[in-house]
């Protein structure tokens, strides 16, 4: 029998097309990662995948010395934390899953199931540019958009465990269709996702990611007309929500954050241009690019395990 560590964790992050696992060290590092396919389209059991992962991930921790204290898992979707319930995630094809009782009955440890975008908040909150405010709202700009609402270090879920769902708010009325039905969202504009499928659909070379689009800014003239709509509609919805929430910040995470300067001074100057009579929020990028919701996994485990999680726990390292 494999003593218990006391204090390692481990952490699943369930994506559309990849999932990745982590083994925490007490320290808040990662000790060991996994990343597989996440096998949604072969017609397999959707949960099939996720629950050899996770025993996968445990196996490893136990090999590198003891058995973990306990897993979190994060999905997208509507994801019901009391209850430990995936109730519908499209792009993973999980409806009413119970995950939380799965794993626990795979792998005997306590569990803590988590929205992947309200996890990202949480380590935000803990580690992140978030730390120490009463109040914020993050929004990971990535395939789509979402935002946490974190309030007192706790991300508000919503009445039916669907808060945040920002990219569907129709920013242009009468704006060009969405997947989801409506017209005018605001990730068909300003996600990373919409922006290349906007350069296409408007002319530019087909298969140009959202990154290149934005390199392409300072030469090409389709280039720069999609991404001043991007910033424009992101400034535009940013302003609404600072209107209805007053946050103290807002981080803007996901890979389109990594744009820097090009994306933050635009949006900026939209957000103040937007709120004639009062002052703007702070706009800060995200410390943790594409690992925040793996990261709040773990804090969520460790937590789930009883352990406390120290301020800054998990923070990038410089
Ligand atoms: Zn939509």
């Amino acid at each position: 029998m494999t003593p218990p560590s006391e204090s390692r964790v481990l952490a699943v992050d369930v994506g559309g097309t990849t999932m990745k696992g982590s083994v925490f060290d007490e320290d808040g590092r990662v000790r060991h990662s996994i990343v597989v396919p996440s096998t949604a389209d072969d017609g397999e059991d959707p949960v099939k995948a996720v629950r050899a992962l996770c025993r996968q991930l445990r196996d490893d921790a136990i090999e590198l010395g003891a058995a973990p204290a306990g897993i979190g898992v994060v999905t997208p979707g509507i994801v019901d934390e009391s209850a430990g319930v995936v109730k519908y995630a499209a792009n993973i094809r999980f409806r009413e899953v119970p995950l939380g009782a799965i794993i626990r009955d795979d792998l005997g440890l306590p569990v803590a199931i988590g929205h992947d975008a309200r996890a990202a908040g949480v380590a935000e909150a803990v580690a992140g540019a978030g730390r120490g405010l009463d109040n914020f709202l993050l929004l990971p700009l990535g395939t789509g958009i979402a935002a946490t609402v974190v309030l007192n270090g706790v991300p508000v879920p919503g009445a039916a465990w669907s808060a945040g769902e920002v990219g569907h708010m129709p920013i242009h009325p009468d704006g060009e269709p969405c997947s989801c039905g409506q017209r005018g969202c605001l990730e068909v504009y300003a996600s990373a996702g919409g922006i290349a499928r906007r350069y296409a659909r408007l002319g530019g070379a087909p298969g140009l990611d959202s990154e290149s689009i934005a390199r392409a800014a300072t030469v090409d003239p389709l280039a720069r007309r999609v991404w001043d709509a991007a910033t424009h509609t992101l400034g535009t919805a940013l302003a609404t929500l600072t209107l209805a929430l007053d946050p103290a910040c807002i981080v803007l995470g996901g890979g389109l954050a990594e744009a820097g300067a090009q994306l933050f001074d635009p949006v900026r100057e939209t957000l103040r241009a937007a709120l004639a009579w009062r002052s703007p929020p702070a706009l800060l990028r995200s410390d943790f690019g594409a690992r925040a919701a793996q990261l709040g996994a773990a804090i969520l485990a460790r937590r789930a395990a009883g352990l406390a999680v120290p301020d800054s726990w998990g923070a990038p390292r410089p």
